[in-house]
């Protein structure tokens, strides 16, 4: 399959970018890196602004769905999410914070499509998850209010410290007076954050690391870097660990090389990290968030193992609430090999390390190769026999 590349500032230059890198070794298409340009998401599947051909024919995949539709999808998808593929997996490579975001809920998108449908062009929510191919840095969810108020206890932020406990109203106000905080102001907090020693800010010590970071990639006026640092979780993901953001989550990740996946959906608002002229009106923003304090534990999504994995190479990260699960097999190199068993539904896999080869229903042999992307479709038994270390993940629903 071919994909559709996507540049935006935030991401990888040239070849340090693995989406660029596996665009690049799809064979046949006229994709050549640019090693001046930036390269952000790569995505897989039938999204109608950037959407995959099939490399043999260079037909639209929805234009190969469409004329198959039971065969492909298969009528149990079809019955509950229609003749659209339901997810969108992606391939993130980030040098710099991508915007301060969240993703409107099923109630808000459809209203948000009827009034302005140009920009937010789905109904659709979109929970999604990320997982890490190389080191990948997070901001996602809510602190524990603890660890927030400990720091509203700083001279710079103390304006801001709630009387008593700090509720999901009250970090609902927090939010909403940090993001509409002029820039003169957020410039003087984020000064003061920094002058205030390492000891006072105790196991929060890493936020005077990241502030300089911040300030260098979005200016030292930006009330994301508030947002962020005093409010939210930050992680360190490494390759193999994911996260689950779910509709209306805040997040914002930082850098890496990352799998997402998400719901058919491209709607967005972004309150931070970008221009104040591209920033969403912060109360419809404050509105919509779900002001839950997570732990950082809670952040991630532990794979179980598959029950469709005959040797047991291959795991499920399976999101709640939403329209797909991830499959990862991974093989330690020659004459290792997993089957998965059939899936009653369509599903898109990319390699994202090594060479193998596979045999669709028992007949049909193709290789494989790091960057390549294919579409598989229900009810097909798959085996795959490694040729070196290989690494395969599989969106999917059923
Ligand atoms: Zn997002």
């Amino acid at each position: 399959m071919v994909e559709g590349e996507q540049n935006y500032p935030w991401g990888k230059q040239g070849s340090k970018s693995a989406a660029a890198r596996y665009a690049a070794t799809t064979p046949g298409t006229d994709f050549k890196i640019d090693e001046n340009e930036r390269y952000a998401e790569m995505w897989m599947g039938t999204y109608p602004t950037t959407p995959s051909y099939v490399l043999a024919t260079n037909e639209l995949l929805q234009d190969v769905l469409d004329a198959n539709r039971e065969a492909l999808i298969g009528q149990q998808v079809l019955d509950r999410f229609g003749t659209d593929l339901p997810f969108l997996p992606k391939i993130l490579s980030m040098s710099k914070a991508l915007p301060l975001q969240l993703h409107p809920n099923r109630d808000l998108a459809a209203k948000l499509h009827k009034e302005d449908p140009e920009k937010y062009g789905d109904t659709n929510h979109k929970p999604e998850i990320g997982l890490a191919l190389s080191k990948f840095e997070a901001f996602a969810g809510f602190k524990q209010s603890k660890d927030i108020m400990a720091l509203l206890q700083l001279e710079p932020l103390k304006e801001h410290l709630p009387e008593g406990d700090l509720t999901p109203e009250g970090l609902k106000t927090l939010c909403s007076d940090l993001l509409k905080l002029p820039e003169d102001k957020v410039g003087q907090i984020q000064s003061g954050l920094a002058q205030i020693s390492k000891s006072e800010y105790g196991h929060q010590a890493y936020i005077l690391d990241l502030l300089p970071r911040l300030q260098e990639q979005y200016s030292a006026e930006d009330n994301g870097t508030l947002v962020a640092l005093i409010c939210m979780n930050y992680l360190i993901l490494q390759p193999g660990e994911a996260i689950y953001v779910p509709a209306d989550g805040i997040h914002a990740w930082l850098s890496g090389d990352i799998v997402e996946c998400m719901a058919r959906s491209d709607n967005v608002l972004n309150v931070g990290f970008c221009p104040r002229a591209d920033r969403d009106n912060i109360d419809l923003f404050t509105n919509t968030l779900t002001f839950k304090a997570s732990s950082v534990q809670e952040m991630y999504l532990q794979p179980v193992p598959s029950d469709k994995s005959v040797r047991g190479k291959t795991v499920d990260y399976r999101p709640e609430l939403s329209e797909f699960n991830l499959l990862k097999t991974s093989l330690a190199g020659p004459n290792d090999f997993d089957i998965v068993s059939p899936i009653q539904g369509p599903s898109i896999m990319i390699v994202t390390k090594g060479k193998a080869r596979l045999t669709a229903a028992g007949k049909q042999v193709v290789d494989l190769d790091e960057g390549w992307v294919f579409f598989v479709g229900q009810g097909v038994e798959i085996k795959i026999e490694a040729r070196t270390e290989l690494e395969v993940y599989r969106a999917y629903v059923e």
